[in-house]
């Protein structure tokens, strides 16, 4: 069966969805049979450019009722996607034909001895942050507490315990995947390892995760953690400080100091700031942050302070910055060798000026980022050791275009596009001035980070050298693509990308 022939489920008898339905405990929702406050608010994703009208979503109970839809999905040839989080920015968990929507699939049970967490192939990462912080535990996870461990663990995942402890993915201990063919394996160091290998950073390419077994760690239970914006004249000294931010704090700090940068165009000037999150008291962050004090003015409102784990990674400290309307987004990431080339940060920055000038009220919660911290734990790991190819030092570039309508859907595409095909162009010569060698992607660690993209890179962008074994394994464990929405890897296709 080829993707170009799957079909999207609107000509499926009764008779067939009534079998569907006698085969699961959990709900089938039926686009034009079920009512449509039942069906459309299950649509939702957080990108709502990529809300697609499916005409079946299925709410498994149970992981027998994911092997039962997905065999179902093979009897009938339908287009089918998982959606957990929702929380993707290229729109994978979508479809016009069958969602396997895992939401009611949320159980976390934590082992407080063996310091592990067993998660629901539907949970979020804040369902798992709280029930390991409860009892004095932490999990890798990213930023926000909101992103569904489905998208997040199977893509790499990077959060605030990265510098510590590696990538979500790393942290992963096993996974019980749901195969094409229905079947549920468990992928571990001990089985199925291949397989194991393929869902960490691999993406949904071979499977559905119904379980994951996560690592946990020893952490105080405060962190501190905080934001501080400066005025529009301290943009060039807010980007020169970058380079000794990473170089005197982050690479100095353990792995236990981040310092994110983010940067919003408002009435036309550039508003940047840090998110800064340090692992240890109070005493010892006000040494991190002194440079930021010294920077101020910092905006009212700015400032760091104690907080429990968990509230620092909320949702409800991030939505102002996202008011409701403004939900349509391209996320494009690129990642520059340390010294950051300050000249090329300033031409990122007037760039990303200009994007936002041309629809000043549409793109006005847009944000460039620039991530600034330590990846050695990360880079640590050899490259062949996961499917995930990103592992190398560097500062991740990142671009999140943000928009309120439709009609800017398209032009907003190619925008982010050229950008990011510019800022690499920058980054690339100035390499090459430096005399970095310019390694192909075949013997090197990629320079993307594939959960913040537009869905569009080619795959050996995302893979990298990993390309050729993702390719063995998708022949082994889904020849025929049934799993085909997050960077299909197609086993028979001989180019590299
Ligand atoms: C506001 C925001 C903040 C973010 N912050 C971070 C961050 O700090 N660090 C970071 O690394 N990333 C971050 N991301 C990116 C995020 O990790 C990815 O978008 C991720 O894919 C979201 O996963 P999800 O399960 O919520 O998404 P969904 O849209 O539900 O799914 C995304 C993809 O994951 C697959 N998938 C979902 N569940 C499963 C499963 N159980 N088994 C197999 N495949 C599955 C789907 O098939 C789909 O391909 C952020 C995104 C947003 C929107």
């Amino acid at each position: 069966m080829t993707r170009a022939t799957r079909s999207d489920g609107s000509n499926l008898s009764s008779e067939a969805l009534n079998a569907l339905r006698s085969s699961v405990k959990g709900k089938v929702v039926v686009k034009g049979q079920s009512p449509e406050d039942e069906y459309r608010p299950l649509l939702e994703r957080w990108n709502r450019m990529h809300i697609k009208e499916a005409n079946i979503i299925v709410l498994p109970e149970t992981e027998e009722d994911v092997s039962s839809t997905i065999k179902f999905v093979g009897e009938h040839n339908l287009d089918v996607a998982i959606s957990s989080g929702r929380h993707t920015y290229s729109g994978p968990s979508s479809s016009y034909g069958l969602i396997i929507d895992l939401r009611n699939l949320r159980k976390v049970s934590v082992d407080e001895n063996k310091m592990i967490a067993v998660a629901q192939g539907g949970c979020i990462a804040g369902d798992v942050e709280a029930a390991a912080e409860a009892v004095g535990l932490r999990p890798v996870m990213g930023a926000v507490n909101a992103t569904g461990c489905g998208g997040i663990t199977t893509g790499g995942g990077i959060g605030n315990l990265s510098a510590q402890h590696g990538l979500v993915a790393d942290n992963l201990l096993a996974a019980r995947v749901a195969l094409a063919d229905g079947r549920i394996v468990v992928a571990s160091d001990e089985e199925n390892q291949d397989l194991f290998w393929g869902i960490r950073g691999g993406g949904s390419n071979f499977g559905l995760v119904t379980e994951f077994t996560y690592k946990l760690h020893k952490a105080d239970p405060q962190v501190f953690s905080g934001f501080f914006m400066f005025p529009p004249d301290k943009l060039d000294a807010y980007l020169e400080l970058m380079n000794s931010m990473h170089q005197d704090y982050v690479m100095k700090s353990n792995g236990k100091f981040t310092c994110n940068g983010f940067l919003a165009i408002m009435g036309g000037n550039p508003i940047p700031g840090f998110l800064i999150w340090y692992d240890g008291p109070e005493e010892e962050g006000q040494k991190y942050i002194k440079p930021l004090l010294d920077l101020g003015p910092i905006y009212p409102g700015s400032g760091a302070e104690m907080k429990p784990h968990t509230l620092t990674t909320d949702w409800k400290q991030f939505e102002k910055m996202f008011p409701p309307q403004f939900n349509r987004l391209v996320g494009t990431s690129t990642q520059m060798n340390y010294p950051l080339s300050v000249d090329i940060l300033k031409k990122t920055v007037e760039k990303f000026k200009d994007i936002v000038a041309a629809h000043p009220e549409s793109l006005s919660v847009s944000k460039l980022l620039f991530d600034i911290r330590d990846y050695s734990k990360i880079a640590s790991v050899p490259l062949d050791a996961t499917a995930y190819a990103n592992r190398r030092e560097g500062c991740l570039i990142a671009a999140d275009l943000i928009w309120d309508k439709e009609e800017l859907d398209k032009e907003m595409l190619q925008v982010a596009k050229d950008f990011i095909s510019q800022v690499r162009a920058w980054v690339k010569e100035d390499n090459q001035q430096k005399g970095i060698a310019e390694v192909g992607a075949h013997v090197a660690a990629t320079t993307l980070y594939a959960l913040v993209t537009d869905g569009d890179e080619k795959l050996v962008s995302v893979f990298g050298p990993n390309l050729g074994r993702m390719k063995e394994l998708k022949r082994k464990y889904d020849p025929d693509m049934m799993w085909d929405k997050w960077y299909p890897v197609d086993p028979n296709h001989e180019a590299t990308n």
